[in-house]
């Protein structure tokens, strides 16, 4: 036998028990008195099913709820990775633009190129001037450092002197006019004597120099490279 409930009238509170679903056409759905007295069908309701069916979507609210909820966390470290990553941007944009300047004691009217960070995997820093923009390739965790700010230093540089230099694209000519941006931007005097073989026609020029000057920067100690995230408030988008 299937399973009975009681199915009342909600009119007339005359109920009878009948199987939990009736067929659509059976007369026990139905309050036959009631539905004589108004003309119109009166359905009997099963209060025992209308107490599941609420029970029912209550556990649906909640589920969803704790969907939402599971949501919400999920997304959380994904703004906050978008808002550090604004800020790192912010940071390095800040940077580029003062060390952009220091090329140009007489002003320009030259735009500074686009930077455009990228993850490294390794905790190394590099970067490239494809003619355009200046790419600046930094460990994930990075906020800037006496590393990343040379590498912008000498990507910029790249920028502003172009590449056509028959000492090529790392010789003197290109080095002079970096080492007075970095002197003037951090106050730190760089010292290359202590190289042998940089004269203005010596050929020894090259990364070397880079590695020289970031070594020198690191260890002044003046520079404060690191910005506090919260110097740099992002608004919430
Ligand atoms: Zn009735
Ligand atoms: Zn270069």
């Amino acid at each position: 036998m299937t399973k009975q409930v009681r199915w009342k009238c909600a009119n007339c509170d005359h109920g009878l028990l009948a199987p939990t679903k009736p067929r659509k056409n059976d007369v026990r759905r139905y309050c036959l008195p009631c539905s004589a007295k108004t003309g119109k069908l009166v359905e009997r309701i099963a209060p025992s099913l209308e107490k599941k069916r609420e029970q029912r979507s209550t556990v649906v609210r909640e589920q969803n709820k704790i969907k939402r909820e599971r949501t919400a966390i999920k997304l959380q470290p994904l703004k906050e990775r978008q808002k550090r990553e604004t800020q790192r941007q912010r940071i390095f944009e800040k940077e580029a633009d003062r060390i952009w300047s220091l090329f140009f004691p007489n002003g320009t009217t030259r735009k500074r190129p686009r930077i455009k960070l990228v993850y490294s995997h390794s905790r190394g820093v590099s970067g490239m001037w494809n003619g355009w923009e200046v790419l600046v390739r930094i460990p994930r965790s990075s906020n800037g450092g006496a590393e990343e700010w040379e590498t912008l230093a000498h990507e910029l540089c790249h920028a502003v002197i172009g590449t056509r230099h028959s000492e090529g694209k790392h010789g003197r000519t290109f080095y002079k006019a970096l080492k007075p941006v970095i002197e003037k931007r951090w106050k730190v005097k760089m010292d290359w004597s202590f190289i042998n073989g940089y004269t203005d026609t010596s050929k020894s020029w090259g990364y070397k120099v880079d590695w020289a000057m970031t070594a020198q920067l690191e260890k002044s100690g003046k520079v404060k490279f690191d910005y506090k995230s919260d110097d740099l408030e992002v608004e919430e988008g």
